[in-house]
């Protein structure tokens, strides 16, 4: 359990640079351009032994569009709810402005805890800023430099009774769990049970809309959608209840926004849509209707399934599609003909815009889930060989007769068994498929990779 630091200002005063030294990746992308971030971003972060979570808040984009600067004033102010402490950045060497006041006022209202800092600190040229922070009234600046890693050690100062407090808080708050511990660990600290978010990924072509639908998921403006191509970016992940699930929900994607495609916005696209995919237990593959099972859409579902991911496929935009029953018919015969390693995966239609399919989608994803955590036992597995093996018994390849004697499953997420067999490198492949197959309808494991091994035992 740690505590959540928020960070907030205006743009361009060094939020993202700070995200990223204190998480330690690229996973934020800085830019000298005001308002390349503009949403909610999550990393843990940590100062030499401190972890804590770290949000990113939006900056108050200094735009004339009302809507927008609106919106951005309410992912702010989300953010502080969410946080235990913001960090309240101004620039150093711009002075204090009329936007910081801004920032100042939500956060005296917010009643937020603040840590003021001066950012971009290094160099005379702040030392005027420095006095002038004083007068917003929220205490003592730090001045610090997120550029070049100075003003740190203040931070871990300042931050290091926070965490404690925190910790005793959380301690105190903690519910009392029933465990039969047995008489010798009876004063043993009692750890509370918390329930795992579920991981998820959402990956998908640019535009299919993935931030439109976390958007929906999440029901809160966490991210901003567009109508652009490509503004994507960086896997990056929110952590948020869906009807009473909890699941962290991993973008490739849509978490990004910008006008203009950059270079070097796409070139981290594609490494960071891998990474999603490796953080998430269950990968949904978002399809555009009108542009379904397009090349990019394969490789990622190939890659979830090599990767050994429980996948589910969502058909969005599913509200302007008029011939619903032959559309789905068609959805239905390109699925198997394109994807056949992922056979019996769910292929769900839902409208991210509207919010219709959404509940079968969330039952998709759990299902998926429980089904990628399924075990099945030695003595079931045992009986249902030997059914398999008299329904329709190994080919004997140059009169030699393969014998399966035993089978076991060896592990979860995805579910993975071992056949002891003689003559396992004679074992043809469509045998192997037959046992998948029969696994999969037998046992009830739709859209899961299942890995079947054969071990040698004469
Ligand atoms: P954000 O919009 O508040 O997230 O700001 P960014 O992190 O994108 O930073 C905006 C600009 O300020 C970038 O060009 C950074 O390289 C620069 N910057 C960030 N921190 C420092 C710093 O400590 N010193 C100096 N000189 N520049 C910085
Ligand atoms: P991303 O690039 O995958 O994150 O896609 P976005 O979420 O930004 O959506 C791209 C575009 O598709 C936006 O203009 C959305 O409004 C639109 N869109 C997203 N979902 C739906 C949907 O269910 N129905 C319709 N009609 N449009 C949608």
């Amino acid at each position: 359990m740690s505590f959540t630091l928020a960070i907030v200002g205006r743009p361009n005063v060094g939020k993202s640079t700070l995200f990223n030294r204190l998480v330690g990746k690229k996973l934020a992308l800085v830019d000298d351009q005001p308002g390349v971030t503009r949403d909610l971003r999550e990393g843990e972060g940590r100062i030499a032994d401190l972890r804590f979570t770290v949000l990113d808040s939006a900056g108050l984009e200094e735009a004339t569009d009302d809507s927008l600067q609106g919106r951005m004033r309410r992912l702010t102010e989300r953010a502080v709810e969410m946080a235990d402490v913001c960090l309240f950045m101004i620039d150093a060497r711009a002075g204090v402005l009329p936007a910081d006041e801004v920032f100042a006022d939500i956060l005296r209202k917010k009643n937020a805890n603040v840590i003021l800092a001066a950012n971009k600190g290094e160099g005379k040229a702040a030392d005027a800023t420095i006095l002038e922070a004083y007068a917003l009234g929220l205490g003592e600046p730090i001045r610090m430099s997120a550029e070049h890693g100075e003003g740190m050690g203040e931070l871990l100062d300042v931050l290091r009774p926070i965490a404690n407090d925190f910790e005793e808080r959380a301690a105190a708050d903690a519910p009392e769990v029933d465990v039969d511990v047995g008489d010798e660990d009876e004063d043993a600290p009692r750890i509370p049970t918390r329930a795992k978010p579920l991981q998820i990924a959402v990956v998908g072509r640019p535009n299919a809309g993935k931030s439109t639908l976390i958007n929906k998921i999440i029901g809160e403006e966490r991210l901003l959608t567009g109508p652009e191509a490509g503004i994507t970016r960086d896997a990056i992940s929110v952590q948020q209840d869906w009807d009473g699930v909890p699941m962290r929900i991993f973008d490739t994607a849509g978490m990004r926004k910008k006008a203009k495609v950059q270079e070097k916005l796409e070139k981290l696209s594609v490494s960071d849509g891998l990474r999603a995919v490796k953080f998430a237990e269950v990968v949904v593959v978002l399809l555009d209707v009108e542009i379904p099972f397009e090349q990019q859409d394969l490789r990622i579902a190939d890659l979830a399934e090599r990767e050994g991911r429980a996948v589910v496929v969502a058909v969005n935009k599913w509200d302007t599609e008029d011939e619903k029953q032959d559309k789905l018919k068609t959805l239905r015969q390109s699925f198997e003909r394109l994807l056949p390693q992922l056979k019996g995966a769910p292929l769900v239609t839902v409208s991210a815009k509207t919010g219709k399919g959404l509940d079968r989608l969330q039952q998709a994803i759990m299902r998926a889930h429980d089904v990628w955590n399924r075990r099945v036992t030695t003595a079931h597995l045992n009986r249902w060989l030997v059914g398999m093996l008299e329904q329709h018994p190994p080919p004997a390849p140059g009169g030699k007769r393969i014998k399966m004697r035993y089978m076991t499953q060896v592990k979860t997420r995805p579910p993975a068994f071992v056949v002891m067999t003689s003559h396992p490198d004679l074992v043809p492949e469509s045998y192997k498929r037959y046992l998948v197959n029969g696994l999969r309808e037998d046992f009830d494991m739709p859209g899961t990779p299942i890995r079947l091994y054969l071990r040698d035992q004469g």
